[in-house]
């Protein structure tokens, strides 16, 4: 399924498999001036690439290598001729999405294996013919997680370093510490929008970073308090998050309020002490 609209220069696609007439978990791509950021899933890349029409697409950059943001990498590059841009962590699994990133069967339903794809390193700006986006590293939710930001326009496109509502289930393999850094170093930017890997477009989208962040640290604060007193990860989920929800179940416990307990107290010391780092580039 894919949906689309526009914002002032902006196409912005929801991409998602469709399931009993709706779309279930969904990803968003977003068009601007020849520079696609992120191609969808699997599932979806026919579609988009049908859908981008007679959009000309020079480049496409992937804010991460999840495989809901890759997959129409290889149409794009066979049919469009673009190129393929991505932080230099991402590459390896663009290349080999099977063999570098095993999936669930759950991920493997909903967004299915991409075709490999070859990328390059992406530089520290990306030019177009009417914008300049400076590459920002925000690892956290992944470690070749980067963002674009286009300082003239306050434009914010932020993959998934950025989920908005508060967390009440992760992957494991999240760095809680990181992620909050990544998100300090946002919301310093000041930006006018927000451009998510949802979809959902913020507009002054600064308190809602703020308020993500003083989450995350009262949360990891609570779940070392109680680890401390000696509770297991069990019995911490139970008295902070409740029960699991459906999509733990879905998930067969990948992504679940057990692991993002865990992903806490795997990083859990450098949460009070995480100084976030200034980007490479001057914006
Ligand atoms: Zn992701």
């Amino acid at each position: 399924m894919l949906r689309s609209r526009q914002h002032g220069p902006i196409v912005i696609y929801i991409l998602g498999r469709s399931l009993l007439g709706r779309s279930w978990y969904h990803a968003a791509a977003y068009w601007v001036d020849g520079l696609l950021i992120d191609s969808g899933c699997a599932h979806t890349a026919r579609e988009l690439v049908q859908a981008l029409d007679d959009r000309p697409v020079f480049q496409v950059v992937n804010t991460h290598a999840h495989e809901d943001h890759i997959g129409a990498n290889r149409l794009l590059q066979d049919e469009r001729g673009a190129r393929i841009l991505a932080h230099p962590l991402a590459l390896p699994t663009l290349a080999d999405p099977r063999g570098r990133q095993p999936l669930h069967p759950y991920r493997r339903f909903f967004w299915g294996y991409p075709d490999p794809s070859s990328g390059e390193p992406v530089p520290e700006v990306i030019e177009t013919d009417c914008y300049r986006f400076h590459v920002i590293h925000t690892p956290g939710h992944c470690l070749d997680h980067i963002c674009l930001y286009e300082s003239d326009k306050g434009w914010l496109f932020s993959g998934d370093a950025y989920i908005g509502g508060q967390d009440r289930a992760m992957r494991a393999d999240y760095d809680i510490a990181a992620m909050i850094a990544s998100l300090e170093l946002l919301a310093r930017l000041d930006a006018a929008y927000l451009f998510p890997g949802s979809g959902h477009v913020r507009q002054n989208p600064r308190p809602a970073l703020e308020r993500k962040i003083a989450y995350l640290r009262q949360l990891g604060e609570r779940i070392y308090t109680l680890h401390q007193r000696g509770l297991t990860p069990q019995q911490i989920r139970c008295r902070l998050l409740g029960p699991e929800l459906p999509i733990a179940y879905l998930t067969l416990g990948h992504f679940s309020g057990l692991n993002l307990v865990r992903a806490y107290l795997h990083s859990y010391r450098e949460i009070s002490s995480a100084q976030p780092a200034l980007p490479e580039t001057t914006i």
